[in-house]
């Protein structure tokens, strides 16, 4: 772990998931997400206590554990304040709903109440929406970015954009293949979005401060086109859902070994299934009690 300043009021502690930070005069902190654990969390709030920052509210930028899980520790240890967006706070405080939706529902079994997937519960104490705040004299705003996570938001200030997960960097682009986004009409319309801005930098949760980003986007944007390229490419026949995973495996040199990968890309490619289905570029039959995809020619 590592304190980036970026100017005098704006940094981020560098980690596996980066906790940013707002300061106004005295010091005190606007956190923007908590990290993954309790141990997670007192490692940054040590980092911070060594430059006299005092933590006074968190804004959780979106409801995946190893954003919120470290949370409630601020909230035992120092009364922070947490703020969040509604979907994001039903999660945040029933935290279960991650492994319940990965399952598809479905009471999920023991294998996925890990750490990454079932974050400690936390109360939120105030909902936020797109718009400029104001919290302990430091003017921001937030940002709505649709397309990771439901009810996702950004945090921009003095030009900075804090963007949470709206794109992967090269190293997880290379690791992952294929980013992990729910809504893909709300991921091409935040590339969109984040590509005609003029940011002076944007800090993404997984990786480094970009001042040039326009190309990471584009590698964002091109990999979400290829896989609709492909889809549509496969489908001129009847394709079922295993089908069309197993080939996206093959395509894009996947390997699947554990079930966290697997609901994790299930979700990821029936998030394409259904931007295509709500395009009508694909539609759906049934055959011998089978369910198929065909393209719509
Ligand atoms: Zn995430």
């Amino acid at each position: 772990m590592q304190l980036i300043y970026i100017n005098d009021h704006l940094g981020y502690i560098k980690s596996s998931v980066n906790i940013g930070f707002l300061l106004n005069k005295k010091k005190e902190a606007i956190l923007i997400d908590a990290g993954i654990d309790d141990n997670n969390a007192k490692k940054s709030f040590k980092i911070l206590d060594d430059e006299k920052i005092i933590p006074k509210k968190i804004v959780i930028t979106h409801a995946h554990a190893d954003h919120f899980g470290g949370a409630s520790w601020f909230v035992k240890h120092l009364n922070t304040e947490v703020l969040s967006t509604l979907p994001a706070k039903s999660i945040l405080e029933y935290p279960l709903w991650e492994p319940i939706y990965l399952f598809c529902g479905a009471n999920p079994p023991k294998i996925l109440h890990q750490k990454f997937f079932l974050g400690k519960k936390v109360n939120v104490d105030r909902i936020v929406s797109q718009g400029r705040v104001n919290f302990d004299n430091i003017d921001f705003e937030i940002v709505e970015l649709p397309g990771h996570s439901f009810g996702q938001i950004g945090i921009l200030f003095e030009n900075y954009l804090f963007c949470a997960d709206s794109f992967i960097s090269y190293e997880f682009l290379v690791k992952h293949k294929i980013p992990l986004n729910s809504d893909i009409k709300g991921t091409l319309q935040t590339l969109n979005y984040l590509k005609n801005s003029k940011f002076k930098g944007i800090i993404p949760s997984h990786g480094d401060l970009f001042e040039n980003y326009h190309d990471i986007l584009n590698e964002n944007e091109k990999i979400i086109n290829q896989i609709l390229e492909f889809i549509l490419d496969v489908c001129f026949k009847q394709i079922s859902e295993i089908e069309l995973l197993n080939l996206i495996y093959d395509k894009f040199d996947i390997s699947i070994k554990d079930m966290a990968t697997s609901v994790l890309m299930r979700l990821s490619v029936l998030a394409y299934i259904s931007y295509l289905l709500d395009k009508d570029l694909l539609r759906v039959e049934f055959v011998d009690n089978q369910q198929f995809f065909v393209r719509v020619s």
